[in-house]
């Protein structure tokens, strides 16, 4: 077999034609990703070799740049891992990163050329060659193998892959034809065959690499490991720089986190916050991570032991002193080392958030508005830190539009008050200040936080758990025990509700009939002001539906429903309770739908319920 003809995934096409016809004005990037492939592939090198000593070449890992201004070629080779012939096809042939999907849709949906914007949101790798060149060819030996391969694309729909002879050692050589600047329609194309001009690129994008970048005989980059650099001698650009070759993020981190310990444990750190959430990280608990260097020398990727699942956004690196370099992956598991670097590593990453919020309360906004859902699985994770995550979380409140911390609510708190009003549910703080449980809280003045996120309601339930001798005790407002009135107004309020014991119970009769499937008890209530029902108790709809959709069974949770004994209408259904009247049982069940709507769920049968609803207006309009 010596020549083979590929077609390019469809998306990969779309993606190269995006590239050809791009108008981005920084196409220097190219060469950083070509470079930054070159080292990924020399680390993945050094685990091989790790695994398997025999595998060990000569050779020192190296990448070399080199140009041929007759030819017109640029080329970067490497003595990585290289690729066989199956790993061009899925890598180079394929987009695997479901980013680049997700680049490719809103590329679409823009419907024009590849923006600035949007090349600067997204990491589009290898890719990124094609602004730059007409052609590419990347020559390639996997480690351990014999046979050499030779992939070659002009970035149309198709590729070829050939049997090359021999390369000396293993590892892959990328050689770009360029374009002619005078092709270019941008006049200030810039020459990237002039010496200069790479040199620039590659210490503007690559300094940190940890590899030599060898051009014209000389090591351009000064590889000196970022953080182990003295804060003030890195500029904003390098941190930048170092945290979008991290992790292929395009966009700037939000902040920095640099981490010098000394003492009986030694080590250097440099985390960042992400300004973005990636793709799935939601979905995917696996996702992301922080990046083990031991003595400068990289270990791995997404190592997990190194901070908790709820912090699993940040992204960095941390490099040891104090871990010996031949230690196996098993065994760090569990290395008390590792443990109490996670330990001062995650008391560093909870001062800065601190400092954040306190010195830069957008930002922390920013931060919270991406991360703050899964910041805060922690305090069900993580006991130890369960207090110190609802310090610095944000939540909406009932008292304004604002986020607001725990400590900004008690500052405000009625001098009467014994506890912090919560009340989650809902997916949107504005659906939440709807319901009717505030009511009686809005009536008497007190604020109540809103809970919009899932966790929260696992928070709420599991509070006295959770924080068992808590000052700040967060009490739920759905809870049965929990009310805004005093245990006066409770005392004589129950003892108004037992007077009309004999009215309701024709109406409690019929509702239970009518509500069997759907509530294990009908109250009368004087906590509701405004509204005619509530429910109340039992899972929220909105963890019903979240836990269905995760497929777990829903446990039968009935709800209470409590009728406001002052309303109107619940009045007058009450003595048509009596009298028999038919048209209590279909008043009952919009009552009940009401309610369920303004806990968030559809109505059972929404066609029931408009029909329902247009009679009593045809009724209304005497019609
Ligand atoms: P990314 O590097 O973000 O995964 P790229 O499009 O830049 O995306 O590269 C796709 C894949 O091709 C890489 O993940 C890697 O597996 C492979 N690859 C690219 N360049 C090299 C190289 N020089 N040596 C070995 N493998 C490479």
């Amino acid at each position: 077999m010596s020549e083979e003809k590929f077609y390019f995934q469809t998306e990969a096409a779309e993606l190269l034609q995006l590239m050809i016809g791009s108008v981005y004005s920084n196409k220097d990037i190219f060469l950083r990703e070509i470079i930054s492939n070159a080292s990924d592939a020399l680390d993945k090198r050094r685990i091989e070799i790790l695994k398997n000593s025999e595998l060990a070449e000569n050779a020192n890992p190296e990448i070399k740049i080199e140009i041929n201004t007759d030819e017109k070629t640029l080329s970067v080779s490497d003595n990585g891992v290289g690729m066989s012939r199956e790993d061009l096809i899925n890598y180079l042939g394929t987009i695997a990163k479901s980013g680049t999907k997700e680049f490719l849709k809103a590329a679409r949906s823009e419907n024009k050329e590849l923006n600035e914007d949007l090349i600067g949101k997204f990491g589009v790798g290898f890719y990124s060659v094609f602004m730059v060149a007409k052609k590419v060819e990347v020559v390639t030996r996997k480690i351990g193998t014999e046979k050499t391969f030779k992939f070659i694309s002009d970035g149309t729909g198709e590729y070829t892959i050939e049997d090359f002879p021999t390369r000396n050692e293993c590892g892959t050589t990328v050689t770009l034809f360029m374009r002619d600047a005078k092709d270019e329609e941008d006049s200030a194309a810039k020459n990237y065959l002039d010496e200069w001009t790479i040199k620039e690129i590659i210490h503007k994008y690559s300094d940190f690499i940890s590899y030599p970048v060898i051009f014209k005989d000389e090591t351009i980059n000064s590889r000196k490991a970022i953080w182990q650099r003295s804060e003030s001698e890195i500029t904003e650009d390098e941190y930048n720089e170092f945290y979008k070759h991290l992790t292929n993020d395009f966009s700037e981190p939000l902040t920095h986190i640099k981490i010098n310990a000394e003492g009986s444990t030694n080590f250097k750190g440099l985390l960042f916050v992400p300004s973005r959430a990636p793709f799935d990280l939601f979905m995917n608990p696996q996702s992301g991570g922080v990046s083990l260097y031991i003595k400068r020398v990289f270990i791995m990727n997404d190592f997990k032991s190194l901070i908790p699942d709820y912090l699993r956004f940040i992204r960095g690196v941390i490099d040891s002193e104090d871990l010996p370099l031949n230690i196996s992956r098993e065994i760090l598991q569990d290395d008390p080392i590792i443990r109490v670097i996670k330990r001062s590593t995650q008391r560093k990453i909870f001062g800065e958030l601190k400092k954040l919020l306190e010195k830069d309360r957008e930002k922390y906004i920013k931060f919270w508005l991406e991360f703050g859902r899964i910041f805060k699985e922690g305090v069900i994770q993580d006991k130890e830190y369960s207090k110190k995550i609802l310090e610095i979380s944000l939540f909406r409140t009932t008292a304004n539009d604002e986020w607001t911390t725990i400590g900004e609510y008690k500052s405000r708190m009625k001098p009467d008050q014994k506890g912090i009003f919560c009340l989650a549910g809902r997916d949107s703080a504005t659906a939440l200040k709807a319901s009717p449980k505030l009511d009686s809280y809005n009536e008497k003045g007190y604020e109540v936080l809103l809970m919009t996120d899932p966790v929260d309601e696992v928070i709420l339930s599991d509070l006295r758990f959770i924080l068992p001798d808590s000052e700040d005790r967060l009490l739920n407002i759905s809870d049965s025990d929990v009310s805004a009135q005093t245990d006066d107004e409770k005392k004589s309020a129950e003892e108004k509700i037992k007077s009309l014991e004999n009215d309701f119970a024709p109406l409690k009769k019929t509702a239970m009939e009518v509500l069997a499937k759907k509530i294990s008890d009908v109250k009368l209530s004087l906590s509701l002001t405004g509204s005619a029902a509530s429910l109340t108790g039992g899972l929220s709809f909105q963890m019903q539906s979240l836990m269905r959709s995760a497929g777990h069974n829903v446990p039968n949770s009935p709800k209470t429903l409590e009728l406001n004994a002052e309303h109107p209408v619940v009045k007058k259904l009450m003595s048509m309770a009596k009298d028999n009247s038919e048209k209590v049982s279909d008043i009952l069940k919009i009552l009940y739908d009401q309610a369920a709507i303004l806990e968030g769920a559809l109505p059972d049968d929404p066609a029931d319920f408009a029909k329902r609803i247009n009679d009593l207006v045809a009724i209304a309009i005497g019609e």
